[in-house]
């Protein structure tokens, strides 16, 4: 296999960021994940600079001995340039708690000494977060909590449609049909459902949990295909799938009131202009989906204090850091006049560039 680790700029503490297991992983998008990642934890005030890693596979073909043999193998390439202070992975498109749990196994044998702190998104047994796998989305989804708010729309029947089912869209459904939305539209990478009165995301979760798919899913109105999914006249549309979805092409049939990219990067710079241009509220990536690196940077902690958090206290410092990144990122964007990613861009930069002046890099 080939894999990469990329990392970008560590003026703000050690690199941090995920690893990846996708056929289409290159090294360019890996380098371009990782300098996300460095304004990803600047826009929420982290400790950390950017970093992440990839490897060019598609574990969905591999049995779990192999998956293993693949995280084990990864993980020993690239040691030596990873370490608690030094660039702590963790997961990311198609790596899971269990993938990090091999890895953190293999340095800790490699290094002789047990190093949790090395990666984050361990199972709980092994020095994981309790909240981390709900991180990414719990957060998108207090941005969206805060967007509604922002546009004086109730949460309650809001209406959402979600592109992509793994981790962080399957708890956004969750918490958001528990906050009473109408999760109308969800798909994944084979397909998707669409229901005007609202989909039961308890009993899509189960479907796609039994046979790895939610198309053949027998309670909604009709199928829907992915991409149609983002021309749906919602109050909330989710990306939480690739990047790359939004573009020229479609831009102009989007039709959301509010986008919370709670994937990395689905608009295309292009696509983004035209949203601007039209007055939606797009939440960018660096802050929507920041609850995970969040989470993650909670979980290092806990690893180098050996104390232990409730989920209650995870849950609270996460709303707390979430809200002030939303609103610093609000704050800027009006008073610059900017849109809401130029915004998280600036506050982000704003943390960097001190950082790297009182480092006397420049
Ligand atoms: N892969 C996630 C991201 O893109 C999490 C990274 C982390 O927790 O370090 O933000």
């Amino acid at each position: 296999f080939e894999g990469y680790r990329s990392q970008h700029n560590d003026a703000l503490g050690p690199t941090k960021g995920g690893i990846r297991f996708h056929p289409d992983v290159t090294l360019d998008e890996i380098k371009a994940l990782s300098m996300w990642m460095t304004f990803k934890c600047g826009v929420v005030g982290l400790p950390y600079g950017g970093g992440k890693g990839g490897v060019i596979a598609d574990p969905r073909k591999y049995s779990q001995a192999e998956k293993e043999r693949m995280s084990r193998g990864f993980i020993e390439a690239i040691a030596d340039f990873i370490g608690p202070d030094k660039d702590i992975p963790a997961p990311d498109v198609y790596t899971n708690a269990q993938v990090m749990g091999w890895m953190m196994d293999s340095y800790s044998k490699l290094r002789g000494v047990y190093s949790p702190a090395v990666i984050t998104g361990k199972p709980l047994s092994i020095g994981g977060s309790k909240g981390r796998s709900e991180a990414t989305a719990r957060g998108c989804v207090i941005t969206i909590q805060q967007a509604l708010k922002e546009l004086d729309r109730p949460v309650e029947n809001a209406t959402v449609a979600i592109q992509g089912f793994g981790n962080a869209g399957r708890v956004a459904a969750r918490l958001l049909s528990g906050l009473g939305c109408k999760i109308v539209a969800i798909s994944d990478s084979q397909g998707g459902i669409y229901d005007p009165k609202g989909l039961n995301v308890d009993e899509v979760i189960v479907c796609k949990n039994e046979e790895g798919c939610i198309h053949n899913y027998p309670n909604a109105e009709t199928q829907i295909s992915s991409e149609e999914l983002l021309e749906l006249d919602v109050d909330v549309l989710i990306p939480a799938a690739l990047e790359n979805v939004i573009t020229i092409q479609n831009v102009n049939q989007v039709r959301a009131k509010v986008i919370a990219e709670a994937a990395n990067g689905p608009c295309t710079p292009e696509a983004d202009k035209v949203l601007t241009e039209k007055g939606t509220l797009v939440i960018p990536d660096i802050l929507a989906n920041a609850g995970g690196v969040t989470v993650s940077y909670f979980e290092w902690i806990q690893n180098l204090t050996h104390f232990y958090w409730t989920e209650k206290e995870v849950n609270e410092r996460l709303y707390e850091k979430m809200v002030t990144a939303y609103e610093e990122v609000r704050r800027i964007s009006e008073q610059y006049k900017v849109d809401r990613r130029t915004g998280a861009f600036m506050v982000s930069l704003l943390r960097i560039a001190e950082a790297m002046e009182a480092r006397g890099w420049v």
